[in-house]
């Protein structure tokens, strides 16, 4: 069989030390439960020929395509705070494909069988996890979110051992890259000063191009990837989501949303906001994602102090400088997205108040999210949907008020909200509801799902179920790790 993929390595001329060779674990009976085919066009993949086995194999691991040079890389992180060495402990990279318009992509194999950094686990996933990877990080794309992406799931006709038993899948996960804050603290911590280097000219090129080579790479790249990650987190902030596990080990690079664990999308807005069953003291809450990106960054930037400047007390200064700035850029970029989603097309002197007090009524009324900006955009505003409340008429009336100090009216104020207002978001229950059909075989729903959330700004006639949360259903929504 020829290789769909056009693969090159060029991870692997870093040195062996980020990374170990290792070919996936043999799978017993490998099917393909769901292949992205939207996704293989756009990166050019030579489709011809291949038939659903063929990508069966391919895409679970069971036979490698002869361009392949599979590894397992390294990297460490700080897990809620604390350091740790981890790396693919269940993932391995195929390659770098090459798309025919010269993108370059990494493809990853989630779910392939045990690496070297596979510690205790069993380097396997569960088909319901893969699934709910897959789901989420379309859904995300669509949305128009910096993300992996989700080529296939594939069964591998074995069972995985959780809490029960599950059945066993890989996921091919599509990223600009999956170089982390992480990848940058293993070499800080175990390699030398040239690792380093040759690992910052490798995310340069990668992601930076056009930022120059020389002295001040290392402050050049920390400001880039600041900027990235505060364009990913005001994503993020704008329709609700919540990571989950914010750990450095998670943060990518290149600034997508990378490792779907515990990830959901808030129904009800509260800013503690937390899905997942290990984050106790909501350390990585819907309203802590900025400061914990923050902090992310503080790590990356002590990883990168030997690069900054031969004396370490002018690099931490200069380190600084950088990081200081996160807070004002955060909020510049974040209040003009809040203020779109009010439809403003710019920032005036009293918005951030407009802005603070829907949010401060929102989260004492309990208002879904996504619903509250929709219902803004309704002929009679919020205010027929809450026809009671004086505190939303008066906000509503200096929103109103505001509006006409701009031009275009409000068909100019729609506009604007259409396109940064989601009207279908992955809510939990829907999820949910399609994995438990997929999981007894039935994969109609979750297909259906995919393909609603293929269009997610423009309403149609399948929206009520996405703007209906079943009663108690928002508050009690648990997400797992570990899957
Ligand atoms: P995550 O929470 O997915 O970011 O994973 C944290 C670390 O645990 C990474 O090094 C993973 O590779 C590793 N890991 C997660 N699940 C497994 C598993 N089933 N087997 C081996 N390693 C795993
Ligand atoms: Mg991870």
């Amino acid at each position: 069989m020829n290789s769909p993929f056009r693969f090159e390595h060029t991870y692997q001329s870093l040195g062996d030390a980020f990374f170990e060779s290792r070919i996936p674990s043999p799978v017993k009976g490998p099917g393909l439960v769901i292949f992205n085919h939207t996704l293989a066009a756009s990166l050019g993949l030579a489709t011809e020929g291949m038939k659903e086995g063929d990508w069966a194999q391919y895409l679970s691991g069971g036979i490698l395509p002869p361009d392949a040079s599979p590894i397992a890389q390294a990297y460490a992180g700080h897990q809620f705070g604390g350091f740790t060495m981890l790396g693919d402990g269940r993932a391995i990279l195929l390659g770098e494909h090459i798309t025919p318009e010269g993108r370059r992509f990494d493809v990853q194999l989630k779910g392939a069988g045990v690496t070297r950094y596979s510690r205790r686990g069993d380097g396997r996933a569960t088909l319901r996890a893969m699934l709910r990877e897959y789901v989420i990080s379309e859904a995300m794309h669509h949305l128009g979110v910096p993300t992996s992406r989700s080529l296939a799931v594939a069964s591998t006709g074995m069972s995985v051992y959780r809490e029960r038993v599950h059945d066993g899948a890989v996921l091919t996960r599509i990223a600009a890259s999956h170089l982390r804050v992480g990848t940058f603290e293993y070499v800080r911590r175990f390699l030398d000063v040239h690792a380093l280097q040759r690992l910052v000219d490798h995310a340069r090129q990668r992601h930076f191009p056009d930022m120059p080579a020389g002295p001040n790479t290392g402050l050049d790249l920390l400001d880039a990837v600041m900027e990235r990650q505060i364009g990913l987190i005001v994503h993020w902030m704008r329709v609700g989501f919540i990571h989950g596990v914010m750990n450095t080990d998670n943060m990518s690079i290149s600034g997508e949303t990378i490792d779907y664990g515990p990830c959901a999308f808030m129904d009800e807005y509260h800013p503690g906001t937390v899905f997942s069953s290990i984050d106790n003291n909501g350390r990585y809450a819907y309203a802590n994602q900025p400061p914990v990106a923050q902090w992310n960054l503080a790590v990356l930037a002590e990883t990168l102090l030997p690069l900054m400047d031969d004396n370490e007390e002018a690099a931490v200064a200069k380190a600084q400088v950088v990081l200081h700035s996160f807070p004002e850029r955060y909020l510049s970029k974040w209040l003009r997205m809040m203020t779109a989603k009010l439809g403003l097309d710019q920032v005036q002197a009293d918005d951030r108040s407009l802005v603070d007090d829907l949010l401060k009524w929102m989260e004492g009324r309990g208002a879904d999210f996504t619903n509250t900006f929709l219902g803004l955009e309704r002929e009679g505003g919020l205010i027929e949907v809450y026809p009671e409340d004086a505190g939303l008429q008066a906000w509503h009336a200096r929103w109103e008020q505001r509006l006409r100090r701009q031009p275009g009216g409000r068909d100019r104020a729609l506009a604007i909200m259409a396109e940064v207002n989601p009207v279908r978001i992955p809510r939990n229950h829907l999820v949910e509801s399609a994995l438990e059909h997929a999981e007894q075989g039935d994969l109609i729903p979750m297909k259906n799902l995919v393909d609603d959330l293929s269009d997610p700004y423009r309403s149609g006639r399948r929206d009520q179920p996405f703007q209906q949360v079943p009663e108690g259903h928002a508050r009690s929504y648990v997400t797992y790790c570990g899957t």
